[in-house]
């Protein structure tokens, strides 16, 4: 943004006046002379008085036409901070909303920035509350921000490139989403030149030199598209742009692209007056030019999160070179140019909320639900910098309701985004008609069905490819809440079937004695004793030993699940918080022995895997187990089959195996020699004699000489760190 430098307050207050009442022009005067006085005495690195920072960034803020409360807390904005003087001062001077953002921005600047992630996250926590409760903190803040960024040159070096990069990585972005694109290209110019002065140097000299070329074919091509829209009288402007070398040396970065290769397009936007007018004008360029295949997008039917709107289009030019346009309205331009910030430069009269105003209310509101379900501020930063950056991708539902998506985003984050309970119960999807798996990535224009059944909950693999923050946290606070009560569950299984080992059960023991382990374990509730329990944090066998010794343990009769045969029956459905050992892969039928992990759970390890031998029988960290009758689910086990080579052998493997109704989870082959190989297959099957009918339909296939269950391979360093070694 360019600003006419405005030195006094008569020269701010005279701008002010062409949209501002003469009272509240003459508060933002009284909130001057108030900062004035505090601030007296203090200097900028500069050398200039202090107030002349408050000043210039009211100035700013008058250049966004923002109201008479803004300009004053913007005037008042490092006075709580820099000299002592309280909220509730200048509550009592200039009432409670000008307070009130005067406080918010002061919170905002006590935020310092460091590398470290969670500092970063506190930061965007902070300014999403600040801008929930009102935009304007936001803004000034921006201002300020700006303002300083223009001033970065007398810093010493190391601050200086501290605030830059703080600029690039918080602030650029958050221009951006609010719509604010001058503000944005300046924090990232100014930033980018401040971080990287050598590159930045580099590229501005590569511009320059380059620039005299492409004068030449700029005004040609200019010229030809001015002469087409005169043709066919449609009236506009044509401005050839020049990109930022910020944006050229991101692309040179992301992209991995040459400096030749970026600066080989020329860009050209023409601003036309009318919606219509931008439709005409696109047909009479491609008509001048052939449009390159898929590259027109129409932002104006459907505006990007941020607001903008533009027909995009890329034309072969004379010569083959590639000709970028952009067309928009005059409106639209002025709404890419200052975003959110157009409400107040272009207040209308029945003073609605602007289109990018609301759009960045949702926004915010958006941030502070995803807040509420992070679990820490590390989570929640990473969901928002999704959000920061999006690039979108527009998809659709059957019934041709428009959904806006960043780009990668799957059916999984298209079901979130039509509701949670959408997501939460899909289990299938069709992309434009064709059943298709859930983490395939999308693309514009496509139409998503989501099929959904009841009872069916979110799978923790999603978690690697869900892209949106609202996918992921809901995904997330799910399986959270969903493990708490499976463990609970789990820890109840437990605890009852060592306090059979004591006679009694845990509908018998008193409210007292619960009490009394509940003081000396420090815990909360009963409930919380279970889940600790079902985590594998606390041991059953000492929390049953302690209850009872807590004396006046009725002696039950009742039978417990359990205490006829001292074991616990292992149903298949206990979900995340049982796990099956990856060294033995036991299946039902297998003799079995459950080892407690601490935060994980219950493993289930095979009664003879070598693993298991050291502590199987220690009651506190193994538990007798066996399997359920009913026991549900498919397991996997691993089989190794030694063949004879033949053309097509592993089709055959493959289809005799998933006839057995087995699913095959991994092939690898190991050759052995030209004659035989070995093949190594890991499958699911629902129990041992499942296994058998498959491992005797595998040996009748011809080439076939051998094939063995693999067991308890030793996988010494994964068990070691998962036992612990007391
Ligand atoms: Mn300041």
């Amino acid at each position: 943004m360019q600003v006419a430098s405005l030195d006094t307050i008569d020269s701010l207050a005279d701008g002010l006046s062409s949209y501002l009442g003469k009272d509240q022009v003459n508060n933002v005067r009284r909130a001057y002379f108030y900062a004035e006085q505090a601030h007296d005495g203090q200097f900028r690195r500069s050398g200039d008085a202090y107030v002349t920072h408050p000043l210039a960034v009211a100035s700013i803020l008058s250049d966004m036409h923002m109201d008479h409360q803004s300009l004053m807390a913007a005037m008042l904005h490092d006075v709580i901070e820099d000299t002592g003087i309280t909220k509730t001062a200048i509550k009592s001077q200039f009432g409670n909303t000008v307070a009130d953002l005067v406080d918010g921005v002061s919170k905002l600047n006590k935020i310092t920035f460091s590398s470290r992630a969670e500092a970063q996250a506190e930061n965007f926590q902070k300014m999403a509350m600040a801008m929930a409760k009102d935009l304007r903190v936001i803004l000034v803040k921006i201002a300020d921000r700006l303002h300083n960024m223009r001033t970065l040159d007398v810093l010493a070096p190391d601050k200086r490139r501290r605030i830059a990069r703080e600029t690039l990585d918080i602030y650029a972005p958050i221009a951006n989403r609010l719509g604010m694109n001058n503000v944005r290209v300046e924090f990232e110019e100014l930033g980018f030149a401040a971080l990287y002065p050598m590159r930045s140097n580099r590229i501005s000299a590569a511009v320059k030199s380059i620039r005299g070329n492409r004068k030449e074919i700029v005004s040609q091509i200019q010229t030809s598209l001015e002469a087409c829209l005169e043709r066919e009288g449609l009236p506009g402007r044509t401005i050839g742009r020049e990109k930022h070398l910020y944006s050229i040396y991101e692309k040179m970065r992301s992209k991995r692209k040459s400096f030749s290769e970026i600066m080989d397009v020329y860009a050209f936007r023409i601003i036309v007056d009318r919606v219509d007018t931008c439709y005409r004008v696109l047909g009479a360029v491609h008509s001048l030019y052939k449009p390159v295949p898929g590259r027109f997008k129409d932002y104006i039917a459907i505006p990007k999160a941020n607001g903008y709107q533009s027909l995009h289009t890329t034309l072969f030019g004379m010569h083959g070179v590639p000709i970028e346009i952009q067309i928009r309205t005059e409106e639209m331009e002025a709404m890419v140019n200052n975003g959110v910030a157009s409400h107040w430069l272009y207040k209308s009269s029945d003073d609605l909320p602007s289109n990018a105003h609301i759009r960045a209310r949702e926004w915010v509101n958006g941030l502070l639900e995803m807040q509420k379900h992070a679990g820490n501020s590390l989570e929640f930063i990473e969901n928002v910098k999704i959000d920061l950056f999006p690039d979108e991708i527009y998809v659709f539902t059957p019934k041709g309701q428009i959904f806006e998506l960043p780009a990668g985003s799957t059916a999984v984050d298209f079901a979130f985004a039509i509701h949670t309970d959408v997501g939460n119960s899909c289990v299938a999807c069709r992309i434009s008609r064709r059943l298709a798996p859930l983490s395939e990535p999308l693309q514009s224009g496509q139409t998503v069905e989501i099929i959904t059944a009841p009872g069916t909950q979110p799978n923790p693999a999603w978690l690697s490819f869900v892209v949106t923050g609202k996918a992921r946290s809901n995904i997330r606070h799910y399986l959270k809440n969903q493990k708490h009560s499976e463990s609970v569950a789990l820890g109840k299984r437990l605890l009852n079937k060592a306090l059979a080992g004591f006679g009694t059960r845990i509908e018998s023991v008193s409210n007292e004695n619960f009490d009394a382990v509940l003081q000396q374990t420090n815990l909360k509730s009963v409930d919380q004793l279970l889940e600790e329990i079902g985590l594998g944090n606390r041991m059953s066998y000492m929390i049953a030993q302690r209850l009872a010794a807590q004396g006046n343990v009725a002696a039950a009769n009742e039978q417990s699940e359990t205490d006829q045969h001292g074991t616990l029956a292992i149903r298949g459905s206990e979900g995340m918080v049982m796990n099956y050992a990856k060294c033995c892969h036991p299946i039902p039928g297998d003799p079995i022995v459950g080892h407690i992990s601490s935060g994980r759970g219950m493993v289930i390890h095979a009664d003879d895997c070598n693993n298991i031998t050291d502590i199987r029988d220690n009651p506190e960290k193994c538990v007798a187990v066996t399997w359920d009758p009913d026991v549900e689910g498919e397991f996997s086990v691993e089989l190794r089959v030694e063949l004879e080579n033949q053309r097509g052998i592993i089709a055959t493997l493959a289809t005799t195996i998933t006839g057995a109704e087995a699913n095959i989870e991994k092939i690898s082959t190991v050759e052995r020699d030209a004659r035989f190989s070995i093949v190594n297959l890991s499958l699911n099957v629902k129990n041992r004699v499942h296994l058998a009918r498959v491992m005797k339909r595998v040996r009748l296939i011809k080439p076939v000489s051998r094939v063995t269950r693999v067991k308890s391979r030793k996988v010494k360093k994964t068990i070691k760190s998962t036992l612990g070694t007391h």
